[in-house]
């Protein structure tokens, strides 16, 4: 579905991906892991055509999209889900969720929104509630309602436990695992290793810009270095 092929990314002169391959195969989950600073938010916005790689390859569904705009990334059947979920504020549940089906007819938007309900019955009960209003996991359930409205095959998601409460980080990666049941792929960046990788089909590990191990998640959970690394041992 999404092949990243030994891509550089740099920040003006400074290089912040050096030579980066992943492979997210159709109906996986897919986590990467890494500590602050590896380069996990630089490689998703890579795919996103923000900043664009400076060389190697991205593909989606085999066609090369390295140097393709980031609207049309987005209108290509890939949404993301960004770090810190950056819902608007001011604007109703409902009106978020009309955003994110913004390239989408009527009768899609109206299908999509009732999708999103069902998976959300919170963001249904909340739908006249201003966003900026709502708890963090509310937002984080907010953005990702927002991404599915544009029916993606494949979502992208940076961090979306960060900050939130234990037992509302479970419901989320619930959520998650339901995305995959639907048939989207997901892929998944996050600090949160130990759940990150039980959730997972595969994982990357990267370190200051480079891969360091991929497995599958099960595989890397029980890796002593990665046990005494991520996972506190
Ligand atoms: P975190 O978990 O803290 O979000 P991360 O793994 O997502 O970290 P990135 O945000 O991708 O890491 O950062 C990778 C490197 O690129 C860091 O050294 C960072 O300082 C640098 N970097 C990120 N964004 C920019 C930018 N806009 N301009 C210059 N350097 C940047």
């Amino acid at each position: 579905m999404l092949v990243v092929d030994n891509i550089h990314t740099h920040y003006g002169k400074i290089e912040a991906l050096h030579g980066v391959s992943v492979e997210v195969n159709k109906g996986e989950i897919v986590s990467l892991i890494g500590a602050n600073g590896a380069g996990k938010t630089t490689l998703l916005m890579s795919v996103c055509g923000n900043p664009q790689a400076s060389s190697g390859r991205i593909l989606l569904e085999g066609r090369d999209i390295t140097t393709a705009p980031t609207a049309e990334i987005m209108r290509s059947g890939i949404a993301i889900v960004p770090e810190g979920r950056r819902v608007f504020p001011g604007l109703t549940v409902e009106e978020n969720l009309h955003m994110g089906g913004f390239f989408n007819t009527k009768s899609e938007i109206q299908k999509s929104l009732e999708h999103v309900y069902e998976l959300f019955p919170r963001l249904k009960e909340r739908e006249h509630q201003r966003a900026g209003t709502m708890s963090g996991g509310e937002q984080q359930m907010l953005a990702i309602g927002r991404a599915l409205m544009s029916r993606p095959r494949m979502i992208i998601l940076d961090e979306p436990s960060l900050g939130l409460a234990p037992i509302i980080i479970a419901q989320i990666f619930e959520i998650i695992g339901q995305l995959r049941d639907e048939g989207i792929t997901v892929f998944l960046v996050e600090q949160n290793a130990h759940q990150a990788l039980s959730l997972a089909d595969r994982g990357y590990v990267l370190e200051t810009g480079r891969i360091r191990l991929h497995d599958t998640g099960k595989n890397l959970l029980a890796n002593p270095e990665i046990r005494e690394a991520y996972l506190g041992g």
